[in-house]
């Protein structure tokens, strides 16, 4: 067996790395293991419910070469259910011959250097016969963790709801158990979480009738911004957020050069800054609109009205109906307090208020576990989070020096982002959330510094940094991991990098800092990567030797460039870039380093 790949998930980025492993090396001994019984992640068939919908539409939702649109019949720019991109990814699974490298019910429980490689211990999720989970060691060359940030659910343990006599579940679990929440026996819901995943669980159980508690804490973030989905003349938001012309008002380490960078986010044009204010100030202010219907709508209006400096990612609403309700106020009711204790039947608020409930569901979040498999001690050369009590003195004076270095020169490139409005410094003063722990510290979002410098390339990390464009990240992050793990060509700048820990090191503080300077969100330990993303995937691209204008390849390609290629650079900056835009990409790839025909064993 030529070598041995284990994929710790079977989502998004888990199914894009396995296909294009498969893709580059067909006989290679590959296999996935996740702990659900089904393929999808957060869209498997355990966590979809009932008209729960993704926010991103077909066009966005989709692998480069599965148009999801003609293979499930809806229109791209179409509201999406959970159930059928679920359908999706199980349809991705067989057309590319994935089932077999699949091991589900199976957890991951640790992991442990092994020589060169790595050796990964799992357990069956199931109980056997004799009442014992089945554990054993499964031994890797290369180990691509792709085990997603919504896996372990965040349930406050400051409230003990042993008492507590109906159903009690956190937000992962309504898939499974949504029934249990919409029976006729229960008349009263409290949920708990300003998330998405809270108007998401609100929602579903106000259209089954039920009067619903819903509790927001005061503190920290707040309600998260919700976004209509589609425009007063029923254009998908989506496909305008997704265009050039628009990604450019989102300022990116990763985007310094150019006039657009000089125009509008190096400071040095008063009217282009001018005009991103602007800009900005309209948006907020459209968006704000749905708010203040009302007392009641104003209760879930996010604490930073202003969207250029939210700290958490705008989610979609599909359905406006969802304001009326809260706005009529008859059947949710919107509580901006905390459950301090439960009895048996109510929940009682820090604002003294008392919430008759039947049934209670924490959509508070998730916790990354990505630490917890590894043993504590080889953490920090995996750049991976651990608590900021535990750091060494040297390597927190270390990366001390280098995060304050790289926000001194954030701050010279954008001073927008530097000099907050005054609103937004008094919020942060107020709400801002510590780190506990470290951030993860991978170069390029997936590598350990300290390793790739040693020449050890035996371990990528894949899907953490949080976007808009999931498929295409997955995709692309997926073959620039393979080549690093297979040692396949890079540009030559990017392999230099490579081998110089201090630069990787520079760059990590640079996007982990640009990612806090932007989005405010410093508890967080992986990027957040909004809607500069864009940005990101063409850094990627980039290393891979490939073009980044992808519409005008496919223009191109097709033969409609227009005179001079004004039509298809006319595309490429006012059309929402979508999966297809990366359609054979891996063909692509190994046609740029004349790849084609070679085999594994030749590399
Ligand atoms: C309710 C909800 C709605 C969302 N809607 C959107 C949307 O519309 N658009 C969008 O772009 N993003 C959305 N997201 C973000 C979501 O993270 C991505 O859609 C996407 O699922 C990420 O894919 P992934 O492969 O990185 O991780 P996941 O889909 O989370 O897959 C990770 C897999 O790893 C497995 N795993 C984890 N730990 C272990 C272990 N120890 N052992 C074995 N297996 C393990 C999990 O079981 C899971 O199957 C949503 C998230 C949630 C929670």
């Amino acid at each position: 067996m030529p070598t041995r790949v284990l994929i710790i998930g079977a989502g998004w980025h888990g199914l894009a790395a396995a296909k294009t492993y498969l893709e580059l090396f067909p006989s290679i001994n590959l296999t996935i293991v996740d702990q659900d019984h089904a393929a999808g992640g957060v869209w498997s068939a355990s966590r979809c419910y009932p008209g729960l919908l993704a926010d991103s539409p077909p066009a966005n939702f989709d692998f480069s070469d599965l148009p999801m649109d003609e293979e499930l019949g809806i229109e791209k720019w179409a509201d999406l259910p959970a159930e059928m991109v679920h359908e999706y990814l199980e349809r991705y699974v067989d057309r590319f011959g994935l089932r077999r490298c699949l091991r589900l019910g199976t957890r991951v429980l640790g992991v442990e250097r092994e020589g060169v490689g790595w050796r990964v211990e799992v357990e069956n999720v199931d109980v056997g016969e004799g009442g014992e989970r089945k554990r054993e060691w499964l031994v890797c060359d290369k180990l691509i963790i792709a085990a997603g940030v919504n896996s372990i659910p965040k349930v406050p343990d400051e409230v003990d709801w042993k008492d507590f006599a109906g159903p009690v579940m956190h937000s992962r679990d309504v898939g499974r158990k949504h029934a249990l929440l919409t029976e006729e026996g229960v008349k009263r819901v409290t949920v708990v979480g300003g998330n998405k995943s809270a108007v998401d669980v609100v929602y579903l159980c106000a259209k089954a009738g039920k009067e619903v508690g819903w509790v927001i804490s005061p503190d920290g973030y707040g309600p998260c911004i919700l976004f209509e989905a589609r425009t007063k003349s029923g254009t998908s938001f989506a496909s305008i957020k997704l265009a050039r012309a628009s990604l450019i008002t989102g300022p990116s380490i990763l985007n310094v050069k150019g006039w657009w960078y000089w125009f509008l986010h190096s400071g040095k044009s008063w009217v282009g800054s001018w005009l991103l204010r602007m800009v900005m100030k309209v948006l907020t202010k459209e968006m704000m609109a749905m708010y203040r219907r009302n007392e009641n709508t104003m209760k879930i209006a996010p604490d930073l009205p202003d969207i250029f400096w939210s700290p958490a990612a705008p989610s979609i609403i599909h359905d406006t109906k969802f304001f009326d309700l809260i706005a009529e106020g008859t059947q949710i009711h919107v509580h901006r307090a905390t459950i301090t204790s439960l009895t048996s039947h109510t929940a009682l608020l820090s604002n003294n208020e008392i919430l008759p409930s039947d049934a209670l569901v924490f959509a508070t979040g998730w916790t990354t576990s990505h630490s917890t498999i590894f043993p504590p001690a080889i953490l920090p050369e995996l750049g991976f989070p651990i608590p900021l009590s535990e750091q060494d003195p040297k390597t927190e004076k270390h990366w001390n020096a280098l995060d304050s270095t790289s926000m001194q020169s954030l701050k010279t490139l954008f001073p927008t982002l530097a000099n907050p409005p005054k609103k937004v410094q008094e919020y942060d003063a107020i709400h801002a959330k510590k780190a506990t722990t470290t951030p993860f510290r991978l170069f390029r979002g997936m590598v350990p510094p300290t390793l790739a410098a040693r020449g050890d390339r035996s371990l990528v990390v894949l899907g953490l940094t949080l976007n808009i464009s999931i498929p295409i990240m997955a995709e692309v992050s997926s073959l620039w991991g393979i080549a690093y793990l297979e040692n396949l060509p890079l540009t030559s700048e990017v392999e230099g990098m490579l081998q110089n820990k201090e630069e990787m090191e520079r760059e990590v503080s640079e996007v982990n800092n640009m990612g806090w300077l932007r989005f405010r969100n410093r508890a967080m330990p992986y990027v957040d990567g909004g809607e500069v993303t864009q940005w990101f995937i063409d850094r990627l691209v980039r290393d891979l030797g490939l073009s980044v204008h992808r519409k005008v390849l496919v223009a191109e390609r097709e033969g409609c460039r227009g005179l001079f290629g004004w039509r298809a650079w006319w595309k490429e900056w006012t059309e929402a870039y979508v999966g297809a835009d990366y359609r054979g990409l891996v063909g692509e790839y190994k046609r740029r380093w004349g790849l084609e025909g070679t085999t594994f064993s030749d590399l």
